[in-house]
């Protein structure tokens, strides 16, 4: 239903909880969190329920991290509950992804990743995204951007996706299908957001991402747009009211 994303000089835990709550009109029935920690760890808390449930699961744990993902959960295939929200792991433990949409074949795919000795931990459509790009990436030895691309080839369905690799914590790849996704260009810093409604408070440049492109976030270089097949797509910056979304 909602995604945040985060990553520059700034700690992206406060950043990643106060989107979610600037998502929370759109409604949701749980909501996640994955951080690249100062140890290169992938941490990722989740709860059922509010907002504030996740901030409960998470206090005392560690938050700590300059790259972030984060989620809320509106269920379309999987019940309400902390395995079924997003973020999900990868097998291999590298990777951390939340999306919004449905992967309509994601019943065939779960089975082929099955025969090449993949479990599910929950029994949702979006862990079998996460699963597929892990399989492209180890099998094929590619970069993260290349095994997105080769898993969204495969895939059939509506997604906006962020994913985040602990080998690489400088860096966010996100892509989208018929599901919205806004990017805020900041000074050093990039922001990711279902809608612009998290991101005015801190920049009023922002990119559309239009379907069938994936977004590079990368630390220290510009804003990156390619398409599932390679090609440099331009990025239009646009202005956005800053007023827009200050719902409070
Ligand atoms: N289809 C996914 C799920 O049920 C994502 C739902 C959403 O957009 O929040 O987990």
């Amino acid at each position: 239903c909602g995604i945040v994303g985060y990553i520059g000089s700034k700690q992206a835990y406060p950043i990643l909880i106060k989107g979610l709550k600037r998502l929370e009109y759109r409604g949701y029935d749980s909501a996640g969190v994955g951080l690249i920690s100062h140890e290169s760890k992938l941490n990722v808390y989740k709860a059922k329920g509010k907002v504030s449930n996740l901030e409960d699961t998470a206090s005392q744990k560690d938050t700590s991290g300059h790259t972030g993902i984060a989620h809320t959960r509106w269920a379309t295939h999987g019940e309400p509950c902390q395995a079924n929200a997003h973020p999900h792991l990868s097998q291999s433990g590298n990777l951390a992804l939340v999306h919004n949409g449905i992967i309509e074949n994601y019943a065939t795919l779960r089975e082929q990743l099955q025969e090449k000795g993949y479990t599910f931990k929950s029994s949702t459509d979006t862990e079998v995204l996460v699963q597929l790009i892990d399989y492209f990436q180890t099998t094929y030895d590619t970069e993260l951007l290349e095994a997105i691309q080769m898993a969204l080839h495969k895939v059939v369905g509506a997604y906006a996706i962020a994913v985040l690799d602990r080998r690489h914590p400088g860096q966010i790849i996100a892509a989208r299908k018929s599901s919205p996704l806004v990017i805020g260009v900041g000074t050093d810093e990039f922001f990711l957001a279902s809608d612009a409604t998290p991101i005015v408070e801190y920049t009023d440049k922002v990119v559309y991402l239009q379907d069938g492109e994936i977004a590079i976030l990368e630390n220290g270089k510009p804003l990156k747009l390619v398409n599932l097949d390679n090609e440099t797509q331009p990025a239009e910056i646009k202005k956005v009211d800053m007023n827009i979304g200050q719902l409070e």
